[in-house]
């Protein structure tokens, strides 16, 4: 089959690897019709993350058809149209059992890799190099699903697939930020990052009631999708003071629930820049939520770090009463529940998918997606 592949830093290929097969009684093989870039491709793109070897499989959101399937395989028949979890868990565990998916204790094969880093392995991810698993990804013609019962979610009729193929991980990672900052009714919730997992943060935070939800970002566009397909509140960090801005819009005490979704390493460089005895090259983002949160609010993490971070700011999270919850998703918990919301048109997706190419213009998919280029929010590949 054909599959794009990791070649080096910044270089990716589409090459001729061979078909996956089942491997275990529960496994099945799907064709995949979607597959999606995703913001934590692009440490593994430029070579940061270790462990990841020339001719890797990238790609963990996905979408597609059912072309066979194992003994033990209860849920599904070939044929049918499914979006599989990018977290891959057993469903069996004691962590599954808790519904914390993403804490598999089955999910990875090569727990050696995890335990230095975490101190426990967590579940498997596709796309993802051996510290995750290694499980080949998705930007392929064919995909090994293991734990297909448990990872694998039938796709309601009349669901299109730009749409459900959201449901992977996105939409669930949105979802799991408005679940950890327990968002209800009444609340002003702030989002710093208009990509992808930021607009479905901001949409779970009002699907769940809240009053007010305000999304910060730099791109204009980006911005303009927030207002239009969310229905959520542009905070243009270049042009206003977000600390101030998040307070005038909270009736000054702060926002109730501040959730990071851009990355540890990214966000609004105006606050803690230049000033002297502070360091700029820390989590900013994360430092700012920490500073526009209300006392005894909540700070959640989305954005995707596996390492350390400098000048986090634990004194403001003490002294305020913070709590800090992240994670990776449990979208097996919620994904039927979120494909039954699109079915229902209360979640809308597809407008993410801004760049529809073939697998053949991987290469340039991504680097449309990582340098924002021509409004690209995620680029959508069709083997
Ligand atoms: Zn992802
Ligand atoms: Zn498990």
């Amino acid at each position: 089959m054909r599959a794009l592949c990791w070649e080096g830093a910044e270089t990716l290929a589409v090459r001729q690897v061979p078909d996956p097969e089942l491997r275990n009684a529960q496994d099945m093989i799907v064709r995949v019709r979607r597959s999606v870039t995703c913001g934590a491709d692009l440490p593994l793109l430029a070579g940061r993350v270790p462990h990841l070897a020339a001719g890797d499989v990238l790609g963990h959101e996905f979408l597609g058809e059912v072309v066979e399937v194992g003994p033990e395989v209860r849920r599904h028949r070939v044929a049918d149209r499914v979006v599989v979890c990018s977290g891959i868990a057993c469903g069996a565990c004691w962590f599954c059992r808790q519904g914390l998916f993403a804490c598999c204790d089955n999910g990875t094969t090569g727990a050696a890799g995890a335990e230095p880093e975490w101190g426990q392995p967590t579940a498997g991810c596709y796309g993802r190099p051996a510290l995750l698993g290694g499980f080949a990804g998705s930007h392929a013609e064919f995909v090994r699903v293991p734990y297909a019962d448990v990872g694998a979610f039938t796709v309601p009729e009349g669901v299109s697939d730009d749409r459900a193929v959201f449901a992977s991980d996105a939409a669930p990672t949105g979802w799991m930020g408005a679940e950890l900052g327990e968002v209800a009714p009444g609340d002003v919730v702030a989002v710093w990052g208009a990509g992808a997992v930021g607009q479905l943060t901001a949409a779970a935070a009002r699907l769940r009631g809240a009053d007010r939800v305000i999304v910060v970002d730099d791109h204009d566009e980006r911005l303009r999708m927030v207002e239009r397909h969310v229905g959520a509140e542009p905070l243009n960090y270049r042009y206003l003071d977000v600390p101030a801005e998040l307070r005038e819009r909270s009736g000054g005490r702060g926002a109730d629930v501040c959730v990071e979704a851009v990355g540890p390493a990214a966000g609004s460089p105006g606050l803690f820049a230049g000033r002297p005895g502070r360091r700029a090259d820390g989590p900013l983002a994360l430092r700012e939520a920490v500073h526009s949160c209300r006392k005894g609010g909540t700070v959640v993490l989305l954005g995707t770090g596996t390492g350390f971070v400098d000048t986090f700011p634990l004194g403001a999270v003490l002294d305020k009463g913070l709590t800090v919850r992240g994670g990776r998703q449990h979208g097996q918990r919620w994904i039927p529940m979120l494909l039954e919301r699109m079915a229902r048109d209360e979640l809308r997706t597809e407008h993410l998918a801004t760049h529809r190419l073939p697998l053949e213009r991987g290469a340039d998919g991504y680097a449309l997606f990582r340098d924002r280029a021509d409004g690209c929010v995620r680029a959508v590949f069709t083997p």
